[in-house]
């Protein structure tokens, strides 16, 4: 039997606890051997280290890294992590921005370390049946609405609304994540409007239209003042009927009758997250995928801005 990789996860926040440790908890491939953060101290007995510098500095053994900060730090992480020959996941988004990525993997494929950009709803349980599905199919048009109360989901994460942190395409990306991989051709940003609260620096909402070659339109709804009931759902209109993904990929519906559903929270994404880092690592590939982030990048290019109230927590 091959021994597991020891794993260090970087940036203990709410990801990290919520996900990350329970699925590194039941992984074959992985034994946590580290946890990183500028704050914060050991915990289950495991070594706590306030930087990577220092972990490196350490005579732990490590093999491979995941990478759990906010994105804006992400980058100058993960260049240190695959220099010293660890392997590295991260999390969605891959970066603060394109390029940072692409050198990224620049750096894997030198070093011969295995990146992997892990978008988690990819995994939800509905994505895979619903891809599959729609490769038969003629797609007229889609539908994406990603409604949530940021006050609910993400509290006291400032770096959110700072130059880098996203705003409301920090669950987006999630969306955009999904479409990417179910539809058959790859998207453009038509056109984009992103409303900015006066006294900060990222997007509380966003319209955003995309097409594919075919002139298949795509539009976008996002927000992030949504109270009462939560949406993370996409429609895509066929030939065929409807398909509707819901609860941010878990359940799929055709015709109204539920074909897949994991109601639990993310239950499966991580699980599967980590066996397929594990399975690339042995394997020595990478995946890179940038075509969420690109599309983010777009609508920020194409964007119209509009300043909107103040926004305070
Ligand atoms: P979070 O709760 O704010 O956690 C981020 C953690 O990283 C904090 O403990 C933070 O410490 C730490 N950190 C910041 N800079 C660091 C550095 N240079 N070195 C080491 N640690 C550092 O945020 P989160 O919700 O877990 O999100 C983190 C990432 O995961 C984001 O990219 C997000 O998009 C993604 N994600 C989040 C969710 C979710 O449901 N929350 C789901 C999927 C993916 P401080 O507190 O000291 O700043």
């Amino acid at each position: 039997m091959t021994a597991p990789f020891r794993l260090a996860v970087i940036g203990m926040g709410k990801i990290a606890h919520d996900q990350h440790l329970p699925a590194i908890a039941d992984s074959k491939y992985f034994e946590l051997a580290a946890m990183v953060d500028r704050r914060g101290q050991a915990e289950q007995g495991v070594p706590f280290f306030g930087s990577v510098e220092d972990l490196a500095a350490s005579d732990l053994e490590i093999d491979a890294v995941a990478i759990c900060t906010p994105p804006q730090v992400r980058h100058d992480i993960a260049q240190f992590a695959l220099e010293r020959g660890w392997h590295t996941l991260l999390e969605k988004p891959p970066g603060a921005t394109l390029a940072e990525v692409v050198a990224l993997r620049e750096t894997a494929k030198d070093r011969e370390r295995t990146l992997f950009t892990a978008w988690h709803s990819r995994y939800a349980a509905g994505v895979e049946p619903a891809r599959k599905w729609l490769a038969n199919r003629k797609i007229v048009g889609a539908k994406v609405t990603w409604r949530e109360d940021v006050r609910v989901w993400h509290p006291g994460q400032d770096w959110i609304w700072q130059p880098g942190g996203f705003g409301v395409f920090d669950p987006g990306i999630n969306a955009l994540s999904i479409i990417t991989h179910i539809l058959p051709h790859p998207l453009f940003v038509v056109k984009s409007s992103l409303a900015i609260p006066a006294n900060l620096s990222a997007p509380i909402a966003a319209q955003v239209s995309l097409r594919d070659r075919l002139d298949v339109p795509v539009e976008m709804d996002l927000d992030f003042r949504q109270e009462g009931p939560q949406h993370w759902d996409i429609e895509v209109q066929t030939d065929a009927g409807v398909l509707k993904l819901g609860s941010g990929g878990a359940v799929l519906s055709l015709d109204k009758a539920e074909v897949a559903e994991d109601a639990s929270e993310l239950r499966g994404e991580y699980p599967s997250i980590y066996r397929k880092f594990g399975a690339m690592i042995r394997a020595e590939v990478s995946e890179v995928d940038v075509s969420p982030l690109r599309l983010v990048a777009d609508a920020f290019l194409c964007a119209s801005f509009e300043v909107v109230d103040e926004f305070h927590e």
